[in-house]
C-alpha cells in the first residue's frame, strides 16, 4: 500500500475523532488510585471465590470501575495473618456484591479519581500530536518496508506476549532459607550447563519440576536464579494470564512459548501460577472451562512433544499441587516436586541478612530480633518490612534505620495501619480492661506465649491489642498450649464481663470469639484432644472443587455431630470459667494497669510483668522473651 500525505490527510480527520474519544475513554477518568494501595501477591478470581467460602476474606476495596479488587484476607494458607491481595474481577460479576454482603466483608468501592484539568488540556494537546505522529510514522512504514504491504498494520495479529529475559541477573545467593530446595536444583542447573556428562551414562535429563510453596516464598526467584547460575535465558507466563485469553489464544499461545524456547535452548521456561489452567480437568460446579482445558492439552502435548535434551526445563510454580490435573504429573513431565516453605527462624534470618545488605543499618539493629518476631512471614513479607522500614526512616530523615522503624513496620506488617488513640472514655476505659484482661492471663498461666505489649492504639480493625511473642515452632502445638490460649482469648471478654457487669460487654471480643471456636473445635475434630477420643472427624482442606465444606463435610453420623458441639462447648465453657478466676482473683493489680495504659496507651512486656510481679508470682517461661 502506497501512502501519499493526500490519503493521510484524509484518513485522519475520522481517525482524530475517534480516536479523541477514545483518549477521553481510556486516559482520562479511569486513572484510579489502586496503584497506591500496593499489594505485593495476586490471586484468580476463582481462588478469591474459594476463600470467600472458606471465611477468610476480610475486607474487599474494588477499583477501577470493579474490575480490580484489593482483597483482605487471613487464613491457615496465608500464615494466619492478614494480607493484601490483588483480584482481577471478570466484566460481570452483579452476584458477587450480594455475596459479600451476605458473607458479612467489609466492602469498600473507590470511585475513579477524575483527572486534574491540566491533564485534561494537555490530554487535548497531545492527541492530535500522538495521531499525526503515529499516521506519519505509518506512512514512513508502509513506504520504505521491503516485507509488502499491510506490514506495519497487523496489530490484530495474536502476539506471543511472555516475558524473555536474557540475563536474569539472579544467582543462588539471592536466595535464602530454602537450602533444600537449592541443592535440588544445583542439579538441574549442571544438567543445562553440561549436559553431556549426563547423556553420556544414558541418562534423561527430567524436562519439568514443580515448586510448591505459599505465596512470597521465593518460587519465582528460585527460577530466576537457576536461570542465573546457569546463565540460560529465563521465559515466563503465569497461568492466569492465559484463562483470561479469548478462546483458541492460550493454546497458540502456549505453543509460541515452546517454539520460541527450543530456538533458544538451552533455557529455562518459567509457568507461574500453573493451577489456573492445570486444574483438574472436568470438574467445578457450573461446567468446565473449554479455553482452560484446551490450554492445558497444549501444554501436555508440548511437553510430551520435545525430548528431555533438547536443554529446554520447564519450570512450573503453584501453591496447591493438590488440586492439579494428575495428566500433568505424569513421568515425562512435572515429575519432580520440589517444595519450598514459609521459612524458620534461621531461613528468616538468612534472608533478613541477603535483604538487609543494601540498606542502611544502625549497628544496634538485630536481625535475630526481627527473625524472632516473625514467625509466619514469608521472604516477600520480609522484604516488604524492611522496605517499609527503609521509607520510614527517609520520612523520618534519619541517616540508618534503627530498631524503632523496623518495630513500627511489623505491627504494620501484622495488624494494619495505626489509626488515631481514642480520646479518654468508658469505652477507652473498658477497651483497656480488655486488653490487659488478654495480657494478664497470657502473663499467667504458664503455657501461654509471654506477652510482648499491650497498646490501645488501634491499628487495623483492632481497637487496642495485646501482642504475645510466639515460640518459633509453631508446628507442634501441645494440649496445653491450645488450652492455655483458649483462656488467654477468652481473657477479653472476661474482663468486660467481670468489671462492668454482664450487660455491659461489647462487640469487641467477637473476633476472640472466633478464634476460641475455631481453636476448640479443631480440638475435638482434628487433634483428638477430646473426650471424643483420638479421632480425625475432618479432612482439613475439603474439597477444593464443591468450594470447601460443602464436600464430604459429613463423615460422621448426627450423633456425633451432636456430641462434637457439646465437647465443643465444654471446653469453651471450662476455659472461660478459668479466664474469669484470673480475672477476679487479679482485680487490683489489674486496675493498677489500665490506669497505667490509659495514661502511657503503650505498657512494653517487661513493664508489665514488672508490675504483675508485686502483686502474684509469674511462672518462668522457657521461650525467648524479646529484648524491646
Ligand atoms: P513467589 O513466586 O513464591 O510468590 P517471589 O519469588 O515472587 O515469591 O518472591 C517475591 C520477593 O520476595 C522476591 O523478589 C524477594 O525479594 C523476596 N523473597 C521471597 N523469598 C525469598 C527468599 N527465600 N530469599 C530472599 N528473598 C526472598
Ligand atoms: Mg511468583
Ligand atoms: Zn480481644
Amino acid at each position: 500500500m502506497k501512502l501519499s500525505w493526500k490519503t493521510l490527510l484524509l484518513w485522519s480527520l475520522p481517525i482524530f475523532v475517534v480516536g479523541f474519544f477514545f483518549w477521553q475513554g481510556f486516559l482520562g477518568p479511569t486513572t484510579t488510585d489502586v496503584g497506591s494501595n500496593i499489594a505485593s501477591s495476586r490471586m484468580t478470581y476463582g481462588r478469591f471465590l474459594e476463600y470467600l467460602d472458606m471465611g477468610w476474606v476480610k475486607r474487599v476495596d474494588l477499583y477501577e470501575n470493579n474490575h480490580t479488587a484489593i482483597v483482605e484476607a487471613v487464613g491457615p494458607e496465608l500464615g494466619n495473618r492478614v494480607q493484601r491481595i490483588r483480584v482481577e474481577l471478570p466484566a460481570s460479576a452483579p452476584e458477587l456484591i450480594t455475596k459479600l454482603r451476605k458473607a458479612n466483608v467489609d466492602l469498600d468501592a473507590h470511585p475513579p479519581k477524575s483527572t486534574s484539568a491540566i491533564w485534561g488540556l494537555l490530554g487535548n494537546l497531545l492527541f492530535p500530536l500522538v495521531v499525526v505522529g503515529g499516521l506519519a510514522f505509518l506512512f514512513r512504514r508502509s513506504n520504505s518496508a521491503s516485507g509488502g504491504p499491510g506490514q506495519a498494520m497487523s496489530f490484530g495479529k495474536s502476539k506471543a506476549l511472555f516475558q524473555m529475559e536474557a540475563k536474569t541477573g539472579v544467582v543462588f545467593n539471592d536466595v535464602a532459607g530454602v537450602e533444600e530446595a537449592k541443592e535440588e536444583f544445583q542439579e538441574v542447573v549442571t544438567f543445562l550447563k553440561q549436559p553431556e556428562s549426563f547423556t553420556a551414562v544414558g541418562a534423561k535429563i527430567p524436562k519439568g519440576v514443580l515448586l510448591v510453596g505459599p505465596p512470597g516464598t521465593g518460587k519465582t526467584l528460585l527460577a530466576k536464579a537457576i536461570a542465573g547460575e546457569a546463565g540460560v535465558p529465563f521465559f515466563s507466563i503465569s497461568g492466569s494470564e492465559f484463562v483470561e485469553m479469548f478462546v483458541g489464544v492460550g493454546a497458540s499461545r502456549v505453543r509460541d512459548l515452546f517454539k520460541k524456547a527450543k530456538d533458544n535452548a538451552p533455557c529455562i521456561v518459567f509457568i507461574d501460577e500453573i493451577d489456573a489452567v492445570g486444574r483438574q480437568r472436568g470438574t467445578g460446579v457450573g461446567g468446565g472451562n473449554d479455553e482452560r482445558e484446551q490450554t492445558l492439552n497444549q501444554l501436555l502435548t508440548e511437553m510430551d512433544g520435545f525430548e528431555g535434551n533438547t536443554g529446554v526445563i520447564v519450570i512450573a510454580a503453584t501453591n496447591r499441587a493438590d488440586i492439579l490435573d494428575s495428566a500433568l504429573l505424569r513421568p515425562g513431565r512435572f515429575d519432580r516436586q520440589v517444595s519450598v516453605d514459609v521459612p524458620d527462624f534461621k531461613g528468616r534470618l538468612a534472608i533478613l541478612e541477603v535483604h538487609a545488605k543494601n540498606k542502611k543499618m544502625e549497628s544496634q539493629v538485630s536481625l535475630e530480633t526481627i527473625a524472632r518476631r516473625t514467625p509466619g512471614f514469608s521472604g516477600a513479607d520480609l522484604a516488604n518490612l524492611l522496605n517499609e522500614a527503609a521509607i520510614l526512616t527517609a520520612r523520618r530523615r534519619k541517616n540508618a534505620m534503627t530498631m524503632s522503624e523496623i518495630d513500627t513496620s511489623i505491627d504494620r506488617v501484622v495488624a494494619g495501619m495505626e489509626g488515631t488513640p481514642l480520646i479518654d472514655s468508658k469505652s477507652k476505659r473498658l477497651i483497656a480492661y480488655h486488653e490487659v484482661g488478654h495480657a494478664i492471663i497470657g502473663s499467667l498461666l504458664e503455657h501461654h506465649d509471654p506477652v510482648q505489649k499491650v497498646t490501645l492504639i488501634p491499628r487495623g480493625q483492632a481497637r487496642g491489642l495485646t501482642w504475645f511473642t510466639p515460640s518459633d515452632d509453631q508446628s507442634l502445638i501441645s494440649r496445653s498450649q491450645i488450652l492455655a490460649r483458649i483462656v488467654g482469648a477468652l481473657g477479653g471478654r472476661a474482663a468486660e464481663e467481670v468489671i462492668f457487669g454482664d450487660a455491659e460487654v461489647t462487640t469487641g471480643a467477637s473476633n476472640d470469639l472466633q478464634q476460641v471456636t475455631s481453636m476448640a473445635r479443631q480440638m475435638v475434630t482434628r487433634f483428638g484432644m477430646s473426650k471424643i477420643g483420638p479421632l480425625s472427624l475432618e479432612s482439613q482442606g475439603g474439597d477444593p472443587f464443591l468450594g470447601r465444606g460443602m464436600g464430604g463435610g459429613s463423615e460422621y453420623s448426627d450423633e456425633v455431630a451432636t456430641n462434637i458441639d457439646k465437647q465443643v462447648r465444654e471446653i469453651v465453657g471450662e476455659c472461660y470459667k478459668e479466664a474469669k478466676k484470673i480475672i477476679k482473683d487479679n482485680r487490683v493489680v489489674m486496675d493498677r494497669l489500665v490506669d497505667l495504659l490509659i495514661e502511657k496507651e503503650t505498657i512494653e512486656g517487661n513493664e508489665f510483668r514488672d508490675i504483675v510481679k508485686e502483686y502474684t508470682a509469674i511462672p518462668e517461661k522457657n521461650y525467648y522473651i524479646s529484648q524491646f
